[in-house]
């Protein structure tokens, strides 16, 4: 997604609440950007960004992602979409994206642990529990996020480990944490289903993109909601379909082992995922990547419900057609927020000195989401519009009503 597109859906909701212009642009603009080189000792060097886009509503939060597509471009869009985020579901945080543009699988671990020191070191002054709390994103994980609380500590003297979320449990990290986002997901839909009045009905659902996203949706649905039904979930090669149903846990297990779907031996047969996103199922759930549903395969699609699990799945012009044509689109603001909620509950443990139970953490899970999906849900009936205009809308209003004060 670009940030064009982002900046598109803000508009669209400021029209909605009859936001002025002005309040609008200003909100577009991001507080501070940083942008500068990481060099390594042996001469490699890569551009390397923090976006620290509002901190209206708390300090700045938002994932460190290392990929060779990494851009401001990109990282000013991640950044936007935490500020409406964490607005959207009520959290005293605000929105901040970092990157660098690297790939770590051609890095050393040595290499790995060498940049991402240098990247703490180099954004410490402006980082800190009560500024701006890094997190994980695409390809970092608890170890990476170990290494900068490691260097963060050691230039500051702060031993609390709010400085970073996501970090590994020996370290301060939260329970709850790995399967957080595909969680607050089935929460979110489960209420939504809830509101309309249709919670008991049995219903089938896909997933496309069976990662750690997709997979926890499939195994938290398995557990939370035996009338659904998964029948189709895939990886970035084919898809694997059985109308008669799937064994989300079987699946999951084959994923964390390393499978990929086009060796898979169970009972199922394979697809392609232009045919995943085609099927006939009820919920359609996009956990791959960003601009999964476009003007161009946007008409395949017959679920009735889209849940958007990765950031900007639906490109603005399939949006626009699936609204028309009165598709339910849970929107990524709300459906993927389980991840960073739970990251703000491990921010709350480390500045209290605590450690939950993981029943504790689902269950505050289960709270921000369930107030988040009915406030969504109620801004759209108020103001006669789709639930990503909603979800925008009170963001917006959190954002202004804010401001200034
Ligand atoms: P992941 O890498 O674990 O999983 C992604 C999955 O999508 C993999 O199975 C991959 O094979 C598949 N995939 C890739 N390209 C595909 C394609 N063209 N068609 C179908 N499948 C494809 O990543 P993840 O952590 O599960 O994140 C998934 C998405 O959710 C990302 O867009 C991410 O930004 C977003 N997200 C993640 C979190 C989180 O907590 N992990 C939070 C919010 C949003």
């Amino acid at each position: 997604m670009m940030i064009e597109t982002a900046h598109a859906f803000m508009d669209r909701a400021a029209a909605k609440m009859g936001l002025s212009t002005e309040a609008i642009e200003k909100l577009k603009e991001a507080n501070h950007q940083h942008i500068f080189d990481v060099t390594l000792n042996n001469g490699k060097s890569f551009s390397a960004y923090r976006v620290q886009h509002n901190n209206k509503l708390g300090p700045y939060k938002g994932g460190v992602r290392f990929h060779p597509h990494v851009d401001l471009d990109e990282v000013q869009t991640l950044a936007t979409l935490m500020t409406l985020k964490t607005a959207a579901v009520g959290l005293p945080l605000g929105g901040g994206k970092g990157g660098i543009a690297v790939n770590p699988r051609e890095l050393s671990a040595e290499e790995l642990e060498e940049l991402s020191r240098k990247y703490a070191r180099h954004l410490q002054p402006y980082i800190g529990p009560d500024k701006d709390v890094p997190a994980p994103d695409v390809n970092t994980n608890a170890q990476i996020i170990d290494w900068m609380v490691n260097e963060y500590e050691a230039l500051t003297g702060d031993t609390n480990k709010a400085s970073f979320t996501g970090k590994s449990i020996a370290n301060g990290g939260s329970l709850g944490r790995d399967a957080a986002t595909g969680r607050g997901g089935v929460l979110a839909l489960a209420e939504l289903l809830e509101l309309e009045g249709n919670a008991n009905k049995s219903l089938t659902y896909a997933v496309q993109g069976f990662g750690n996203v997709g997979s926890f949706f499939a195994s938290t649905a398995h557990e939370l909601h035996a009338n659904w039904q998964l029948v189709a979930a895939s990886d970035s090669e084919v898809a694997v379909y059985n109308p008669a149903g799937l064994d989300a846990l079987e699946l999951q297990n084959f994923k964390e082992q390393g499978g990929r779907f086009k060796n898979y031996e169970g009972d199922a047969q394979q697809l392609t995922n232009d045919e995943l996103l085609a099927l006939d199922v009820d919920v359609l759930v996009l956990a791959g990547l960003e601009d999964s549903v476009t003007a161009d395969n946007v008409s395949s699609l017959k679920a009735k419900y889209v849940i958007e699990m990765a950031n900007g799945p639906i490109t603005d012009k399939a949006f626009e057609q699936l609204t028309v044509s009165k598709v339910t689109i849970l929107p990524d603001v709300i459906a993927n927020a389980g991840g960073v909620i739970v990251s703000y509950l491990e921010w709350r443990q480390n500045v209290a000195g605590e450690h939950w139970p993981v029943d504790k953490v689902n269950d505050e899970l289960a709270r921000y989401m369930k107030d988040a999906v009915k406030n969504m849900y109620d801004a759209a009936q108020k103001h006669d519009t789709d639930f990503k205009t909603a979800a925008f809308i009170i963001a917006l209003e959190r954002l202004t009503q804010s401001q200034g004060g």
